[in-house]
């Protein structure tokens, strides 16, 4: 993975991709927020002025030379539902017309686009299919498998096969910060079976999760072999990236995108 900074927007992407394949994921750095939500707040839901969340969102597009127009995103609800996504938002709705955890496309023309905050971004492409695809997953989609629904979503709608798909996991809450109680292990235990043992750590007498490691554990089980990983925790590194947690709440979201070049 490397950085790269375009007029004071510095974002992250990976090696992993093809050329062809337009991606980001958006540090907190070169947008017009104020404090607690400084500086490239995507998030509309935290307090934010919309008018800074609209600019923010102008300035990362144009940082990457895309069309704002071809945005697709969803209302992000801790779901492992996927949406295909065929063209653009014929018109900005808000809250987004729908509530989904993955979106996928094979159209050039369309921008697949989300936000965080100490939960996982996934992209995923198909370099065969031509198809590429984004997942949201904090604790709740990463024990409903969001990754591996996303996975199958590819193979229902473009005719996929698991193993050309090349994925890569972004800027998390790492399992040194990723305290978890009771309910959590009890559904990564359910999800995970033996594996819960490679996921659920101790620390200090307290049981941590790692995301990372359970969704590509998800992704190994759908059948996708080349994964790269970040290893970014956003709690370790507030300067960067917004972290829910570190920052109690009260901060905004960090963005991320991938397209096909148009
Ligand atoms: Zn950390």
């Amino acid at each position: 993975m490397k950085f790269s900074t375009v007029n004071d927007i510095r974002y992250l992407s990976f090696d992993i991709f093809p050329g062809y394949v337009k991606q980001a994921i958006f540090t907190r750095s070169g947008g017009t927020s104020p404090a607690p939500w400084n500086s490239l707040n995507v998030g509309s839901l935290v307090g934010d002025d919309l008018d800074n969340v609209t600019n923010n969102k102008r300035r990362l597009f144009e940082a990457l030379s895309i069309d704002a127009r071809s945005m697709f995103d969803v209302w992000q609800v801790h779901s492992s539902d996927i949406v295909i996504a065929n063209q653009p938002h014929q018109q900005s709705s808000f809250p987004p017309e729908y509530k989904a955890d993955g979106i996928v496309t094979d159209q050039p023309g369309v921008t697949l686009f989300m936000r965080f905050a100490d939960c996982t971004p996934i992209l995923l492409c198909d370099p065969k299919k031509q198809a590429i695809g984004i997942v949201h997953a904090g604790w709740q989609g990463t024990v409903k498998k969001a990754a591996l629904h996303a996975v199958k979503t590819f193979q229902a709608a473009f005719g996929t096969d698991p193993g050309d798909i090349l994925a890569a996991i972004g800027p998390a809450i790492g399992p040194d910060h990723y305290e978890v109680g009771e309910n959590v292990i009890e559904q990564v235990k359910h999800a995970f079976g033996p594996q819960s043992d490679q996921v659920l750590l101790e620390h200090n007498g307290k049981i941590h999760f790692n995301l990372w490691e359970a969704n590509k554990i998800s992704l190994n089980e759908a059948g996708v072999t080349s994964v790269e990983i970040a290893g970014i925790c956003t709690a370790c590194n507030t300067a960067d990236w917004f972290s829910h947690r570190a920052e109690k709440g009260k901060t905004g979201r960090f963005g991320a995108l991938i397209s096909l070049l148009q």
